[in-house]
């Protein structure tokens, strides 16, 4: 049979069924396994083969559906799911380095990212750098002999802006790091990460792969070297691991990713255009607009400008909490990717803990909305914005 397609795998990649031949996927609802023989139990403990497991901290047949599935949307050898995105930000860095090690990072970077990055890494005598994510020079300056990984969000919350996969993968592999990439805004569904020169890539599936707002949940992707040999010690180990339940959820979730996030990004597409040259409004950040000074790189990096879309309001803090407070369909929450329509003011909530100078550095501007469009009627939507930026304007 000829290699089957995207959307043929999202519906039945990963599938494993019971002898009762459920056509929903099973929930394992289940901590541990039971063996035949205390031979078998021995022998699974000194190496457990393909679809044996031990105890759920270490694998479970739910979520290796899961693990399963999304590699193969993804183009990866292998996956680990985890808890949440954090698990697998903090799981990805922390197992493969150690004392001594240099790391280069992007500053634009969601908060509790920067958190392991800024806090948590050098008080484990791992040297972290910053750079501005876009500027391919700043990378190859702060690239040294020594430096092991790499860290940065492929498209950066809440500015938008596209770090090139590609180019810093070259300096990167260069001096032999690895490149790790929060892909989260970029979208399953959009990355060729692998493919442009990323080694491991992770998402938090709490956003576009659940799509719903319903569980927390995060994946590392790689090869089976990176993930089997490097990441799944740590994680099995650390209790960062998916519930069988969520996996379930992430299941369900990737069956529709495909169609929900090409209609999201065409609303968000229409919102961005309707709105460019809109007198209330500074700046409309969206990489998928032509007017974009990223849209060359957009076009070549994911080919789609993705789901979200940031409104720079003019009248500052004021306005945005006037718009904020006129949204009708648009709900005013801080998760993203979701069915429904969210808007956040990062000023005063995802990024109120930087200074103003460090938002200022990052474009953060008092009257930035961030907008992560849904599955809603489009023209009710446009509706709602634009009445919401009248009501800014007063
Ligand atoms: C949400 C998010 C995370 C963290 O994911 P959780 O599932 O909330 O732990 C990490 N990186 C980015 C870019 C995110 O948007």
């Amino acid at each position: 049979m000829t290699q089957r397609k995207t959307r043929t795998n999202l519906v039945h990649g990963g599938t494993r069924r019971s002898q009762y031949g459920e056509l929903s996927e099973a929930i394992y609802m289940t901590q541990g396994f039971s063996y035949d023989s205390a031979e078998q139990a021995e022998a699974r403990f000194i190496e457990s083969g393909q679809d044996e497991y031990i105890y759920a901290r270490y694998g479970n047949p739910t979520v290796r559906m899961f693990e399963e599935r999304i590699a193969l949307l993804e183009g990866a050898e292998d996956g680990f799911a985890t808890a949440s995105g954090m698990a697998a930000v903090n799981g990805a860095l922390v197992s493969m380095l150690k004392a001594g090690d240099h790391v280069v990072a992007a500053k634009a970077l969601f908060g509790s990212c920067l958190y392991i990055l800024e806090n948590i890494l050098p008080r484990f005598g791992v040297e972290v750098d910053f750079v501005d994510g876009a500027e391919l020079a700043q990378w190859e300056a702060a690239l040294r002999p020594d430096t092991k990984a790499v860290f940065f969000e492929s498209m950066a919350n809440p500015t938008l802006e596209l770090v090139d996969i590609e180019g810093v993968a070259k300096l990167a592999h260069a001096v032999g790091a690895t490149v790790v990439v929060d892909n989260v805004f970029s979208t399953p569904v959009y990355s060729r990460a692998i493919e442009q020169g990323a080694d491991v890539i992770v998402y938090s599936a709490t956003k576009h792969i659940d799509g719903q707002g319903r569980a927390l949940g995060g994946v590392v992707l790689g090869s089976q070297e990176f993930i089997r040999g490097t990441l799944e010690p740590y994680m099995k180990h650390t209790g960062g691991s998916m519930s069988p339940f969520t996996a379930w959820i992430m299941l369900k979730g990737l069956e529709t990713i495909d169609l929900r996030v090409r209609a999201q990004t065409a609303t968000a597409t229409a919102i961005a255009e309707d709105l460019r040259d809109h007198e209330g409004l500074e700046r409309v950040l969206y990489p998928g607009l032509d007017s974009n000074p990223q849209f060359p790189l957009t076009q070549r990096q994911l080919g789609a400008g993705g789901t979200m879309i940031s409104l720079d309001l003019k009248g500052g803090k004021p306005a945005a909490f006037a718009f904020l407070n006129a949204l009708n369909v648009v709900q005013i929450s801080n998760n993203l990717g979701d069915a429904k329509s969210i808007a956040t003011h990062p000023t005063t909530t995802t990024h109120q803990r930087l200074s103003d100078e460090q938002r200022a550095a990052l474009g953060i501007t008092d009257g930035l909305i961030r907008l992560s469009c849904g599955l809603e009627d489009v023209s009710d939507l446009i509706e709602d914005i634009r009445n919401a930026l009248q009501a800014a304007q007063v």
